[in-house]
């Protein structure tokens, strides 16, 4: 077999890179993206420019803290459909290099570039080619690994951010790990790293220096893995995404509330954010799913299947109000609500029968085109002035809160 050409790539503070492109005021200067309410207590810093890491600030630091830290640093709320849409931007450049592609996440993913060298050359130069192509057309930084798996590929990549370019040529693997901390291998937390330190293991050559047998008994099932980490090796193949499988948006409240109406009026603004992230894949939903985290760290989650697939609030947010009724039955206040579209079907052609047939008359727009139209004006004006500069009377009143970027995107 031939020696694999895997790449990853990584954008380089990937949320703080797209508002310094939306606000180019913003360059070299320490900038802070966190979720929510600045002056939440919850709030956490989900990105920082490389300036505001120099006064020791890093992504998922208290806000609080990162502010002490770096007083002079711009906090900025977020803007999680203003990140999809680069995200989108990014892979649509990345599938122009090879039809193996795997999301790690919204900013970062594996090419499997194996076997395109006579199509498009060298995989280095590949590798440095689409880092300057995301560069000119987004005007966005990454850094670029490549090695003969995703392990060396990914830890080549975290060795040289940002905007670095790291090449592991074959037969140069443990050359390359061997002097560096365990702690960049993927599957090293803190945790791990300081049990290795017990047994005066700092660097990847080290445990590499270890028999797999010794690894397993200190770390059990993981005592492999990590020697195989150690030395290299990764057999596991790139695997491209299916097709988006779900959409969803959550919200945690900056303070615990027992207000029902409160939590219908966030879900209701929850359910138009989710909605208009499923009209952008072009996809409608079947199955509505509410949850709820309450107080007490405990989850409740109700689902409904709808009669017709579609992709309209007008369909969805009644239903997803009988779950968040349903779900009101503990004496505990809630921390957090979600709601989460799956049963995703194909295109949209026909969503309603009888609504599409014609209208009373034959010439005015039915209902469920009413219902389109609206949302359509609705996302186009979303698109170019942000999602909150409209909304429906429901979603008003709804309480402060952090969005929960894990949720932010498709899935
Ligand atoms: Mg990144």
């Amino acid at each position: 077999m031939s020696e694999r050409a895997i790449v990853h790539l990584d954008l380089d503070a990937f949320y703080v890179g797209v508002e310094q492109v939306a606000d180019p005021a913003l360059r070299e200067r320490p900038v802070i993206v966190a979720f929510g309410g600045v002056y939440a207590p919850r709030t956490a810093v989900a990105s920082c420019s490389y300036e505001a890491r120099q006064s020791g600030v890093t992504s998922g630091m208290a806000l609080k803290r990162a502010r002490k830290l770096c007083p002079e640093a711009v906090v900025l709320p977020g803007n999680p459909d203003l990140y999809m849409r680069a995200s989108q931007a990014l892979f649509g450049i990345l599938r122009d290099y090879s039809p193996v592609i795997e999301p790690a996440s919204q900013d970062e993913a594996y090419l499997d570039l194996t076997g395109t060298t006579r199509l498009f050359g060298i995989p280095a130069d590949v590798g440095s080619r689409i880092q300057r192509e995301v560069h000119t057309r987004l005007r966005l930084s990454a850094s670029v690994g490549l090695g003969s798996n995703k392990l060396l590929s990914k830890v080549a990549a975290g060795c040289v951010k940002p905007a670095g370019f790291c090449d592991v040529s074959p037969g140069w693997e443990s050359a390359f790990l061997r002097p560096l901390r365990a702690r960049r291998l993927p599957g090293v937390g803190e945790k791990t790293e300081r049990r290795l330190l017990d047994f005066n293991l700092r660097l990847c050559g080290e445990v590499a220096g270890v028999h797999t047998r010794y690894l397993e008994i200190a770390f059990g099932v993981n005592g492999r893995l990590l020697s195989e980490r150690s030395r290299g090796v990764d057999c596991s193949p790139v695997q491209p995404q299916g097709p988006v499988r779900s959409a969803g948006a959550s919200m945690t409240f900056d303070v615990d509330t027992n207000d029902q109406r409160a939590v219908e009026a966030t879900l209701r603004r929850l359910v138009e954010q989710a909605v208009g992230r499923l009209r952008r894949t072009g996809r409608a939903t079947r199955t509505v799913a509410v949850r709820l985290r309450f107080s007490d760290s405990i989850d409740s989650v109700r689902q409904c299947t709808l009669a017709m697939p579609t992709d309209l609030e007008r369909d969805i947010a009644p239903a997803a109000r009988d779950l968040l009724e349903r779900l009101w039955e503990r004496r505990v206040r809630v921390r957090q609500v979600g709601v989460r579209l799956t049963g995703l079907t194909g295109g949209l052609e026909q969503t309603d029968l009888f609504d599409d047939l014609t209208g009373a008359d034959g010439w005015t727009p039915t209902r469920a085109q009413r219902g389109r139209a609206l949302s359509g004006a609705v996302d186009r004006i979303r698109d170019r002035h942000g999602f909150w500069t409209i909304s429906s009377g429901r979603a008003v009143g709804a309480p402060r809160g952090q969005m929960d970027p894990g949720r932010a995107e498709c899935a």
